[in-house]
Parts: C-alpha cells; structure tokens; sequence
C-alpha cells in the first residue's frame, strides 16, 4: 500500500472521534470513494498506540465480511496515523436510530447475527472489540452490517487480563469491568464484548440507554451503580420470547454465565424465520 495523503480528495466529516476525525475521500487517480480516518498526531502516546493497534488489527480482518474492509494505512509527515477503509455509505447504527427511528425485531435479528459473525471471527483470533456500540457499527446500502472502531481492542493473551483498564465507554462497559472479584468469574474481554452487544440491540429496540429512562440525563455515578447493583435491565413484553431470551443470554452480570459470540449464533432468535 503505498498511498499517501495527496492521493486523495476530501469531501466530507463523517465523523468525529477521541482521537481523530473521519473523512469521506475520493481517490483521485480512480475516483473510487473511500472513509480515512485521521488520527491527530499528539504528544500523547496512547493516540499513536490506538492507532497503530487499529491498523494491525483491521489488516487480520480483511477477509471476514462483517469487519469494515481496511484498505491500508499511511502517516503524514506530521505523525497523524491515517486508515484507509471501505465508505459505510448508510452511516453507524447510531445515525440510523436517531434518523429513522427504532429497529424491528425482525431488523434486529439480521443486525445481530451479522455483528455475532464479526465478534466469531474476532474471538477466535483472540482479539477482542471492547468497545461495541451502535456508533462502532456501519451499515451500506448492501444493507452489510460490520464492526468498526478498533481503537481500543486488545489482543487477549493467554493469561487472564487485568480488566481494571478503563477503555471504551463506560456506559457499555460490563459489570466484571467495574468489579471483577465479583462478576469475572472468568473474565477473558470476549464475553464483555457479549454485554455491549446485548445493551446495544436493547436500545436500539426500545430507543433509549437500557439503564436510564427515556429522556433522563446520563449521570456516570448512578450509571456505574446501576450496571452494578441493579438486575439487568429486561426488554419490555412487546418483544417475542425469542428476542427477550436471547438479550437475557447476553446480559447475565456474572460474565461466565453469558453465552459466547459462536454459541449464540445457533439461538432461536436468529434461526426464527420472521415474516417481515
Ligand atoms: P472514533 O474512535 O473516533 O469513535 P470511529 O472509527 O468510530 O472513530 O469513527 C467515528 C464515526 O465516523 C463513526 O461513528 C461513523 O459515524 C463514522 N465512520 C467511521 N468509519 C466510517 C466508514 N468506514 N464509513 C462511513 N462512516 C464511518
Ligand atoms: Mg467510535
């Protein structure tokens, strides 16, 4: 990949971010339309590091098809990190709640077994996402739903990992993060991952954070204490028994009860066949 920035044209924002801001670019010599991520050089190492993790990672994903396509990478002269993806032209699941509304079950079924396709493959390279969420997940017109933002993934090693890292955003974290003694039974990254996942299909069904009531101003305090301390939170009973089991499988507190990304995969949720 020897590309650098004068190769291409930017269009548009689609994004801002901790540490960078994501373009839609157009490469000149073929006119081909392409999201660069940019992230902003800053004295800070971490930056750098999220950068460079992001890179190795999305260049072992390339051929799985729930994974945004990496298409290489390069640095400016200045130390910006720049990634070059596939254009998500449908925007992150985020964009798609606030702009159309509230997903269907049956939307959420295809949403689910397309990030659980993702997370297989991650897992099974010992990589884990830590930061599922409905703005990490794209959407094109193709309908392809894949997981994007590795900026805080981890490779997992052999050993347990400390999880008293805080990365990610919190509000997504999952109990064992908070208090491993006491929810990490056997804490690995992956079924953190599993959490995310059960939180985000669970507010994009209802429309709002599963641990605040609609319209009710996050407060990181009693946000924590809720993840914590409270029963996880239960769809309300419009929702099939198939989809409020198949949440309920995600959200379990004690991490080594929930089920892995492969298992859930052949949950009736998934295999239902729904009419529209
Ligand atoms: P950050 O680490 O800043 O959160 P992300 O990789 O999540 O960076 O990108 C930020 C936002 O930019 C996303 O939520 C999404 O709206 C947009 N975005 C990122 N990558 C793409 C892409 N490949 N195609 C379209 N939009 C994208
Ligand atoms: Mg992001």
């Amino acid at each position: 990949d020897n590309i650098s920035a004068g190769d291409f044209e930017k269009l548009s924002v689609l994004g801002h971010g901790n540490g960078g801001t994501v373009y839609k670019v157009r490469h000149k010599l073929t006119s081909i339309i392409y999201a660069l991520k940019i992230n902003h050089y800053d004295s800070d190492p971490t930056t750098r590091r999220r950068a460079l993790t992001e890179v190795n990672i999305l260049r072992r994903a390339t051929d799985c098809t729930n994974v945004v396509k990496y298409h290489g990478s390069f640095e400016k002269p200045t130390g910006d990190v720049c990634i070059l993806m596939e254009y998500m032209d449908s925007g992150s699941l985020e964009t798609a709640l606030k702009t159309t509304g509230t997903f269907s079950e049956s939307k959420l079924s295809t949403v689910a077994r397309d990030i659980l396709n993702g997370l297989t493959y991650l897992h099974a390279r010992n990589i884990a996402h830590r930061d599922i969420k409905p703005s990490n997940i794209l959407v094109n017109i193709k309908n392809e739903v894949k997981i994007a933002d590795f900026g805080v993934s981890k490779f997992m090693g052999r050993t347990l990992e400390a999880c008293n890292s805080y990365v990610g955003t919190c509000a997504y974290m999952s109990p064992e993060r908070f208090d491993p003694e006491v929810y990490g039974g056997n804490y690995n990254g992956f079924s953190a991952d599993i959490w995310s996942l059960g939180l985000t299909l669970f507010e994009l069904y209802v429309g709002y954070f599963p641990f605040l009531q609609s319209g009710q101003r996050p407060d990181w305090a009693s946000l924590m204490c809720a993840i914590c301390f409270s029963d996880p939170p239960s769809l309300p009973e419009t929702a099939s028994s198939e989809f409020r089991n198949f949440v309920e499988c995600c959200l379990k507190k004690e991490s080594g009860e929930r089920w892995s990304a492969a298992q859930l995969l052949t949950h009736p949720f998934l295999c239902k066949d729904m009419e529209s």
